[in-house]
């Protein structure tokens, strides 16, 4: 049955959604890679980032408005680029808590 894989604790069958196993209580998190990508996260705030593009990526659209809004003043593409570095030097798992 598709939407079925097997628990990382203790094998038995779960449903592919469920976030910890019933069985054995193992959490399931890193069964697929996270909803949000950081390399595509790196990219946009690198090429984008005074544009808010990550923000807009990342689900946070208001924070994405205020990049446009204060675009002018160079002051998001600084933020962008620390965004950038934080983005870059955290691991997938860390971006994946914060973000995804
Ligand atoms: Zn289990």
């Amino acid at each position: 049955m598709s939407g079925m894989v097997f628990c990382r604790g203790c094998g038995k069958e779960i449903h592919s959604s469920a976030k910890a196993c019933p069985h054995c209580g193992a959490t399931q998190s890193t069964q697929t890679e996270g909803k949000k990508s950081r390399m595509a996260a790196v990219l946009f705030a690198f090429f984008l980032g005074g544009l808010g593009a990550h923000k807009f990526y990342l689900g946070k659209v208001g924070q994405g408005i205020l990049y446009i809004l204060f675009c002018w003043t160079f002051i998001p593409s600084i933020v962008a680029f620390i965004e950038f570095i934080l983005y870059l030097c955290s691991s997938d798992e860390d971006f994946a808590r914060k973000y995804g």
